[in-house]
């Protein structure tokens, strides 16, 4: 056995090794401290965890969607956005299942140059519409999010009084994918929404570009908000856009610049009268208002009733509907096919060829596409 010395008491070394500290001697009667962890647990072993959520089914989804569950509607929009397989699978069941419910609702886009106030706007006309006893959904379309992975419109915090609100739902722009891919997934949140019992949907867009054919092929009802004053009220948006427009506005009609707003809605006016009548026979609209002070919005409203009394009237609204229905089947039919077309690995490899060929005057461009599409109906036979 192994002694030792340490102020005049005499140790035994136990079966201890010689390098344990003296205090796990049992002989040993001074302070002592506890044995040290080599490692510091990473997660707190007391710290209760989440069961993980489990994923809604599909009857679940609608279940929640028609009791006007926030949560569940939001999480579903996020499945009709999502481009995986199994996401889409399910979200087509919930579409599915929601269409029934979908359809009773004042559909109306919203389009106008960046600075035209359509944020202000909207805020202001949902709080209208909120007032009126109507539930709200706010969706976009945003041909910039796909560049910049981030989408400008229909985000919470443009529309900062609006979305204290129980009765409006507000989603920003899907961003992935082509226009005509955004614009479906809009469309079918926009089933969804009516399924939860929105019975006012608006749809945002920015009047610079193709967005806005998408927007007024799933809408009842187009406003187009102008501005007054800069000198260019006709050349500034789109022919085309102002032949889509049932009702044009002039925002900031307001402080010096009501004379100005008076005086752009008068040309617009004029304008108007030189375009071929509307399919529906309605007569395009052109009036003021402030967003920002809230002034005139009420007759902003009663135009775009006016307007839906019209429409059901005549029919034109039933017609318009099913004609959107027709274009949506072929636009996804479209997409889909494109997309099964472009995604295929021996096409890709091969479009990458001819391309080559093509520019290489080795080909014409026409028999380069025709051996493409060969080959594609190729792969479609095996
Ligand atoms: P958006 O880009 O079209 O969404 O435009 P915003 O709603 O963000 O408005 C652009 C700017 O115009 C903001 O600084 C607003 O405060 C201002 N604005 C919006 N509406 C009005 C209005 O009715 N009158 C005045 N004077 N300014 C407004």
């Amino acid at each position: 056995m192994n002694i030792f010395k340490l102020n005049n008491t005499t140790f035994r070394i136990l079966q201890y090794h010689i390098m344990e500290h003296p205090e796990n001697n049992e002989e040993y009667k001074g302070l002592t401290v506890n044995h040290g962890v080599s490692s510091q647990p990473i997660v707190n072993p007391y710290r209760r965890t989440r069961a993980r959520k489990r994923s809604l089914t599909a009857a679940e989804y609608v279940e929640g969607i028609r009791k006007g569950d926030v949560s569940v509607l939001g999480q579903a929009v996020t499945l009709v956005e999502s481009t995986a397989d199994a996401h889409q699978a399910i979200a087509q069941e919930v579409i599915e299942k929601c269409l029934p419910y979908s359809g009773n609702s004042k559909r109306i886009g919203i389009t106008g140059v960046p600075g035209a106030g359509k944020s202000t706007s909207i805020d202001v006309f949902g709080l209208h519409v909120i007032g009126k006893g109507g539930k709200l959904a706010v969706l976009a379309i945003d041909p910039s999010s796909e560049r910049t992975r981030g989408s400008i419109l229909g985000d919470k915090t443009r529309m900062e009084k609006l979305s204290q609100q129980k009765e409006a739902f507000i989603r920003p722009s899907p961003s992935a994918g082509s226009l005509g891919g955004v614009a479906r997934k809009t469309r079918e949140t926009i089933v969804l929404c009516e399924a939860a019992g929105y019975d006012n949907i608006f749809v945002e867009t920015v009047g610079v570009g193709q967005s806005e054919t998408a927007v007024h092929s799933m809408v009842d009802f187009f406003l187009l908000i102008q501005l007054a004053g800069t000198g260019d009220e006709l050349q500034g948006i789109k022919r085309g856009i102002m032949e889509m427009a049932d009702g044009i506005v002039i925002n900031k009609c307001d402080g010096d610049n009501i004379e100005r707003a008076k005086l752009a809605a008068a040309q617009f006016s004029n304008a108007l009268h030189l375009f071929p009548p509307t399919p529906s026979k309605w007569r395009p609209e052109v009036l003021t208002y402030s967003g920002y002070f809230d002034l005139g919005i009420d007759k902003v409203w009663d135009m775009i009733d006016r307007y839906f009394e019209y429409v059901k009237r005549t029919g034109y609204f039933e017609r318009k509907r099913n004609e959107q229905e027709k274009y949506w089947m072929i636009e996804t039919i479209n997409e889909q096919l494109l997309g099964q077309f472009y995604h295929n690995p021996e096409i890709k490899s091969l479009l990458e060829q001819k391309e080559l060929r093509v520019l290489n005057n080795e080909q014409s461009s026409f028999t380069a596409a025709r051996d493409v599409l060969d080959h594609y109906y190729g792969t479609l036979r095996k």
